[in-house]
């Protein structure tokens, strides 16, 4: 699991930004994780064969699945304020992350898979999240398991 250790304290901004946008095993990708296999899903993770690899990826549902953190993917949720300093810096590098992710879903549709999204801030709480994915991943493709 990803967790914010003393050895990540000093690196340089460039460094660090780019380990959190790309890490894998977060604390709201666990949860989703937890959650979709308590409701009896199926799923892999992380297939690099896979535009954006997904963070999970329910194959028999042809549904790819990405976790986003609010800050880093730009969601208008309140999380997602842009730093004070180093404005352009900041607004330059979320441009390419809301590029990337829309760049990775057009070719994961275009390959015929379908793309859902579930943000941080909606993996808080489990009970909400089960509903979540039930009606994003279970409702969209009822009968397959
Ligand atoms: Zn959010």
């Amino acid at each position: 699991m990803h967790t914010h250790s003393s050895k990540e304290s000093y690196p340089s901004l460039r460094s660090w930004t780019m380990a959190q946008v790309r890490s894998e095993n977060t604390k709201p990708e666990m949860a989703v994780r937890k959650v979709a296999h308590a409701l009896g899903l199926r799923f892999r993770l992380h297939r690099k064969d896979l535009p954006g690899k997904p963070d999970l990826v329910f194959a028999s549902r042809r549904i790819a699945l990405f976790v986003h953190g609010c800050f880093w993917h730009r969601h208008d949720c309140g999380r997602a304020a842009t730093p004070a300093s180093n404005v352009e810096y900041w607004t330059a590098k979320f441009d390419r992350n809301v590029r990337r992710d829309a760049r990775a879903a057009a070719d994961l549709r275009k390959a015929g898979w379908r793309c859902v999204r579930i943000w941080e801030c909606e993996a808080k709480d489990p009970r909400k999240l089960a509903g979540i994915i039930r009606r994003r991943v279970i409702a969209r493709s009822p009968n397959t398991r």
